[in-house]
């Protein structure tokens, strides 16, 4: 199963993805967690990428890009993937198609989590006071909150709509328990590879 994951900073992407890539036995590659994987150890990447995600926009395509091809060119990919966090704009979906082609396969699907922007502000705000892995992200303030928002709108939503014209997009409620937003997903995913 090749499948990428969508939906709103705070939709809890994040969460549903590493649940369904154990549900399915496929590696989630999610770029948001490898940069801070990066920014963490310190590397070139690391550095050249910190301020940039600490301002709540996205960092250039074709760093991002090259990080999933090589991540997709792994071993373990060739059963299939979970992508979360990317393609995240039109120039993103180009380097996808062409990372795809060049290994022969395609997209089975793309989930969109659908979240109203009143419940992600306020599931946002609270991850920024505890944390939802233990852990304070330094892009959970307030303001930039509301700016990494902006840019899914401005960024991510045309991106959705291109694989809506490719009849790719699977939609699901984001709104409820994890567990209730992971079945719906489960479901609707067991339909797909039918
Ligand atoms: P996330 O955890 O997916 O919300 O990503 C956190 C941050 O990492 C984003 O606000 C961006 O700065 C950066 N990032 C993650 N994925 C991408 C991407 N596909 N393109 C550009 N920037 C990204």
């Amino acid at each position: 199963m090749r499948i990428a994951i969508f939906g709103p900073p705070g939709a809890g992407k994040g969460t549903q993805a590493r649940l369904i890539a154990a549900r399915f036995r496929i590696p989630h590659i999610g770029t948001g967690d490898m940069l801070r994987d990066a920014v963490r150890s310190g590397s070139e990447l690391g550095r050249s990428v910190k301020d940039v995600m600490e301002s709540g926009q996205l960092v250039p395509d074709e760093l991002i890009g090259e990080v999933v091809a090589a991540r997709l060119g792994e071993p373990d990919a060739a059963r299939g993937f979970l992508l979360d966090g990317f393609p995240r704009t039109k120039k993103q979906v180009g380097i996808l198609d062409d990372a795809l082609e060049s290994l022969g396969v395609g997209l089975d699907g793309v989930i969109v989590l659908e979240v109203p922007e009143r419940i992600v502000i306020a599931r946002l705000a609270g991850r920024s006071r505890s944390g939802d892995d233990g852990e304070v992200r330094a892009d959970d303030r307030e303001e930039v909150i509301r700016e990494r928002l902006r840019v899914y709108e401005e960024q991510t939503e045309p991106v959705a709509e291109i694989y809506g014209r490719r009849k790719l997009i699977v939609t699901v409620d984001g709104t409820g328990t994890i567990e209730s937003v992971f079945e719906r997903i489960s479901g609707s995913l067991q339909e797909l590879v039918r």
